[in-house]
């Protein structure tokens, strides 16, 4: 009935562009748990593509940003090749709608009232535009997660309380009618699970007090994945520091310092602290903005040469026997649910 292997679910909306930050917190761990894990596990990486649309975008994007999304993946070095890594767009798959209508029926709006997420994204977005979808949305991830019985979802701190409701669900829906649904790890396992990657925010490069975001009024400060490589240099040469005139690791005294140092590390693949050795004490920030402005440009002109050269008829194979394989999956999952409401 369920998986052989443990399943770890992950998944990343295609909503506008990637930046450095997204790449470097988001998109680069969940390569990297595939190569970590795959082989003694299955990964199931999703684009949220539903997820996309509870709060408004440019609809005539998605499509493209979808599969724009993905061949990011695969440049940043995502094995599609691999036999336990199912690639896969949610929407493809109807199970997850139909799974969320039912979760629906069994969710109090006493609790889905309490999720945090859902309040502090409403608060920004304004209340008379939030849509029912919005806050819905934790039940769909939800059966995003229960169709196929994953007991690992590594998501970062603003998506545990989602977690934590997927398993009250799982654990009522068993309670009533007996083992229908897999229940994932609870929240402290998942982080541990996890590992370092979950805590890295790369901060703005014009304003460090803030992390680096997708927002459209602070471009001198985000560098995008499509950025021309020489431009997002320049943009690193002129990062807004401070006046303490010595290099110290510090994100609480120097964020723009300390932030250039983390983005020089992970783009080395080394430990910040080891990196900021070598430069603490140093007077010359200058010389800090070269090594991370080069160090940037190469990883840029190499990232881009990649994804022009992604094999897109490999990546369709991919998508198409990966949704074929879940879609059997999630409608076993959905059936076993289906009949035990009396719907079948
Ligand atoms: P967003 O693009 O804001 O929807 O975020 C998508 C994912 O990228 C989330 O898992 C974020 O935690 C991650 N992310 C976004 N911005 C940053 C950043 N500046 N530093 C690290 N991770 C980030």
């Amino acid at each position: 009935m369920y998986a052989m292997k443990e399943v770890v679910l992950t998944g990343l909306r295609a909503n506008g562009e990637l930046h450095l930050g997204s790449y470097l917190g988001a998109m680069l761990p969940m390569v990297a748990l595939q190569k970590e894990h795959a082989g003694d596990r299955q990964i199931n990486m999703f684009v949220p593509d539903l997820h996309s649309i509870t709060t408004p975008i440019e609809y005539t994007e998605l499509q493209s940003n979808i599969l724009r999304n993905l061949k990011m993946f695969i440049a940043a070095g995502l094995d599609i090749a691999d036999e336990s890594t199912y690639l896969y767009r949610q929407s493809q798959i109807s199970a997850h709608s139909e799974l969320a209508w039912i979760l629906d029926c069994f969710t109090y709006v006493g609790e889905a009232s309490r999720m945090v997420e859902f309040k502090e994204k409403s608060e920004r977005i304004g209340n008379d535009t939030v849509s029912v979808a919005l806050f819905n949305y934790p039940v769909l991830m939800a059966a995003d997660i229960l169709l196929y019985g994953a007991v690992w979802v590594p998501v970062g701190e603003d998506q545990r309380q989602h977690i934590e409701l997927t398993r009250d669900l799982a654990q009522r829906l068993n309670n009533k009618f007996g083992e229908l649904l897999v229940v994932p790890h609870e929240t402290s396992k998942q982080v541990e699970f996890a590992g370092r990657d979950q805590a890295l925010r790369i901060r703005s490069l014009s304003n460090p007090e803030q992390k680096m975001s997708k927002s459209i009024s602070d471009p001198r400060g985000t560098i995008l994945l499509t950025d021309d490589p020489a431009d997002a240099a320049k943009k690193v040469m002129s990062a807004t520091t401070d006046s303490v005139g010595a290099i110290h690791y510090d994100f609480k005294t120097q964020p723009g310092i300390s932030n250039l140092i983390q983005i020089l590390a992970v783009l080395s693949d080394r430990p910040a602290l080891e990196v900021a050795k070598e430069w603490e004490g140093k007077t010359s920030y200058g010389e800090l903005k070269q090594a991370v402005a080069d160090k940037l440009q190469a990883f840029l002109s190499e990232f881009q040469t990649k994804l022009a050269n992604v094999d897109e008829a490999a990546l369709n194979d991919k998508l198409a026997s990966s949704e074929a394989a879940m879609r059997t999956v999630a409608n076993e999952t959905l059936l076993r649910v289906q009949t035990a409401v009396g719907l079948r």
